[in-house]
């Protein structure tokens, strides 16, 4: 049994070029889920963060046991049922270890052989290792060097995972500049279709958050398609805009950094004008459990 399904050979990806860009964003067709057919009004989605699965599955911190709390987690998702399942970064304990990403495997097992995971990289993941256990990832990784980058359609949405890891177990990130300017050119090419994009970093000027984040932004902020950005990495969760483009802090799996803050997963509910996201409180601060935060498109 293939645990991801759509595999492609990560060794058949095309190197970063223009040459190769144009090819690959001719018809700006990112991977789309086989399922679909016809028009669809709306698109369901887990959003997950920052899991930290050690491969000791006993590891914990301030009293939260994050193998555990991935297990509870992946029934609650399944019950959903979404077309797909995010999750943006810090999948690891700290280091990325083969064990790390072995664990986690065998969590999401039950739930990765009926919906396509896609992964987003962080700070605490080493992109070696993840992809020598998770050697069959759904998607097709966008030609940009050195990084995991992949887009996913989904009518009538478009989410774009980008890759903000920059040195194992140590804070900040960086999409850099292969990166940005594969974004660029892909959200100038490709169709209106409302478009999310999500990776692991934080966007506040900290020297632990994302490093070209104004960058980013200035890509970004004119491109009015773009209309979210989804992000893990502070473990607490939060909703914020930048030049009305709606920045959406997911909570930690694994464990908070302060009581104040929600352990759990975010079901989303995507449309071409709005997003409806509702919290899934499993530990920490459980007071917003079930809260639904509904977001209007720019
Ligand atoms: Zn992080």
């Amino acid at each position: 049994m293939e645990l991801f399904y759509n595999s492609i050979n990560r060794r058949d990806f095309l190197k970063n070029s223009l040459a190769t860009m144009e090819i690959m964003v001719a018809g700006c067709a990112g991977f789309r889920l086989n399922w679909f057919k016809g028009k669809r009004e709306v698109t369901n989605w887990a959003f997950l963060a920052d899991t930290h699965i050690s491969q000791d599955s006993n590891d914990n911190y301030r009293n939260f046991y994050p193998y555990q709390n991935l297990q509870k987690v992946i029934p609650e998702i399944n019950t959903f049922s979404p077309d797909g399942v995010i999750i943006a970064g810090d999948l690891a304990l700290l280091e990325g270890k083969l064990g790390d990403y072995e664990n986690l495997k065998k969590l999401l097992n039950p739930i990765a052989d009926k919906i396509p995971v896609f992964i987003a990289l962080g700070n605490h993941d080493d992109r070696a290792n993840f992809l020598q256990v998770f050697d069959k990832i759904p998607g097709e990784k966008q030609p940009v060097r050195d990084k995991l980058v992949f887009v996913v359609d989904q009518p009538p949405v478009r989410l774009i995972i980008l890759d903000s890891l920059l040195y194992v177990n140590k804070e900040p990130g960086l999409l850099g500049e292969a990166q940005r300017q594969w974004l660029e050119f892909y959200l100038k090419k490709c169709d209106n279709t409302p478009t999310i994009l999500c990776f692991h970093h934080t966007l506040g000027d900290g020297d632990w958050d994302l490093l070209d984040k104004l960058r980013l932004f200035h890509i970004i902020g004119p491109i009015q398609k773009v209309k979210a950005i989804i992000y893990g990495h502070s473990h607490e969760y939060r909703f914020s805009t930048f030049k009305g483009i709606h920045l959406i802090n997911i909570p930690a799996v694994g464990y908070n950094f302060d009581d104040s803050e929600p352990v759990g997963w975010v079901e989303a509910r995507l449309t071409a004008k709005n997003g409806y996201f509702t919290l899934h409180a499993l530990g920490g601060n459980k007071q917003a459990d079930g809260s639904v935060e509904k977001l209007t498109w720019r």
